[in-house]
């Protein structure tokens, strides 16, 4: 190994022209927290199913700490996971080679440098913000949907689908197709596929089935046309038990040469479960995941299309997505954040003039993405706004309300004692899950909350840093 490349085997860290390398390897865990603290990440070893998960563990997470690292796996064969090789920045062979890959995490890193990261207020959104990031930073114009047999959609947008387990892959579609109404991308026409109704999964069995009962379990024999006599039937009229030979059941004359004196129009179908004889089958297609047997004319059709960033989209990635056009106008009785941080900021000013006492409250959604994996966009926010309105309802006017990220809601409680604001939030968390627990019935919400007394000597970002830092 070249001498300046500094080995820390106890750590797995390599420090390498004013760069660390996390080492991670299969003996490892997937804890992928680390790598926060490093340049990039160099992943070792053959073990395929190690290295797909631990990729999309980092791919996959939340904090663009994470997710947007660069990252690079040493290994000795080829890897042919389609979705790893689209989700990594290169491969190096020996770490003799790390001095090939600095100018590629230099970029990586700059380019990072460039955006600014907001908590978006939907799913929808953050999904479209790290999708338009991470194109950002890799320098990829086009989003291209590659086959993938373990997608359940068939086709995976790796650094979008790598969020969503299985069974909610069809919603990367539907992500896609908001981010294109937003103008963030273009797109072009790729392919179709079929999705079963009840389930959504693209995994199905494709089968010839009786149009009467629907069983695949069928015999299929030819009709013979006998020329001279115009007789038409099944073969097995024609057969007899001592030669091979066929003779016409009806002229009783032997068939000589197909295309002469007799032909195979077609052929006849026998199913084995009821008996009934026909021409044309039915297809079904059986769901893999649900079971379901569906017709092929109930399957939903979707277009799988190529997206390519758009200016606006490189924008948005610099300049952070917040939100789609919809998802903030929609909730009356709100502000944006950078007002919520701008009132915050007066009020501590404010402060330092007066004895009086006021408060930021915090209110977050544990378990955002089981709940918002479970709603259509439209259903998400109106459970947003719902929770709003029973917040607005129970705070004074002059209090205003913000939405940090799509989990978590902040608001002001001013000139208030503080044990006051916490009653009333304590109140407001009690009448949140009832609401819930009545529209809702299927979706269990679990909340946290906290409240903090504002303290002059702090800054806005210091008191929002403090009273979120509880959540996960
Ligand atoms: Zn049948
Ligand atoms: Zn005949
Ligand atoms: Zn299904």
């Amino acid at each position: 190994m070249a001498a300046d490349i500094k080995l820390d085997k106890e750590r797995s860290v390599i420090e390498f022209a004013g760069f660390s390398f996390l080492l991670i390897d299969a003996l490892d865990s997937l804890d992928v927290e680390n790598v926060q603290y490093h340049s990039a990440v160099i992943i070792e070893g053959n073990d395929t199913d190690f290295i797909r998960q631990i990729v999309r563990r980092i791919r996959g997470h939340n904090s663009p700490d994470i997710y947007l690292k660069p990252v690079f796996l040493l290994k000795g064969t080829n890897l042919v996971d389609p979705m790893v090789n689209k989700l990594i920045d290169g491969t190096l062979f020996s770490l003799d080679q790390i001095e090939l890959i600095v100018p590629e995490v230099e970029r990586i890193l700059t380019k990072t440098q460039d955006l600014h990261f907001t908590n978006s207020i939907s799913f929808e959104a953050q999904m479209i913000e790290k999708v338009i990031c991470f194109m950002y930073t890799c320098e990829i114009r086009d989003l291209d949907p590659i086959p993938y047999i373990y997608s359940a959609v068939n086709f995976a947008y790796p650094i979008l689908s790598v969020n969503f387990r299985q069974k909610d892959e069809h919603l990367t579609l539907d992500i896609l197709e908001i981010a294109e109404q937003e103008g963030l991308f273009n797109s072009t026409y790729v392919d179709r596929i079929y999705l079963c109704p009840g389930c959504q999964s693209g995994h199905m069995s494709y089968r010839e089935v009786c149009p009467k009962c629907g069983s695949s379990n069928s015999t299929t024999e030819d009709i013979i046309h006998h020329f001279p006599c115009a007789y038409v039937g099944p073969l097995s009229d024609f057969t007899n038990e001592i030669d091979d030979q066929l003779d016409c059941p009806k002229c009783n004359k032997r068939l000589r040469h197909i295309g002469v004196d007799y032909d195979k129009p077609s052929v006849l179908h026998e199913c084995k479960a009821c008996d009934h004889k026909f021409q044309d089958f039915n297809v079904k297609a059986k769901c893999l995941n649900c079971s379901q047997d569906n017709l092929v004319e109930q399957l939903k059709s979707r277009e799988i299309r190529k997206y390519s960033l758009t200016k606006k989209g490189e924008l948005a990635a610099i300049n952070g997505f917040v939100s789609t056009s919809k998802d903030i106008e929609e909730i009356i009785g709100t502000v944006k954040f950078d007002t919520f941080v701008t009132m915050l900021k007066y009020e501590i000013e404010r402060l330092k003039q007066t004895d009086g006492v006021s408060n930021i409250c915090a209110i977050h959604l544990s378990n955002p993405s089981q709940i918002y994996s479970k709603m259509g966009s439209e259903v998400q926010k109106v459970l947003l706004k719902d929770l709003v309105k029973v917040i607005r309802s129970n705070i004074r006017t002059s209090d205003i309300i913000s939405f940090q990220s799509s989990s978590t809601i902040i608001l002001s409680m001013n000139e208030i004692p503080t044990r006051i604001a916490k009653r009333i939030l304590s109140e407001i968390i009690e009448m949140l899950k009832r609401l819930i627990a009545t529209t809702f019935k299927d979706i269990e919400v679990e909340f946290e909350y906290e409240v903090i007394k504002l303290d002059h000597k702090l800054s806005p970002q210091l008191h929002i840093q403090k009273l979120t830092k509880a959540f996960s």
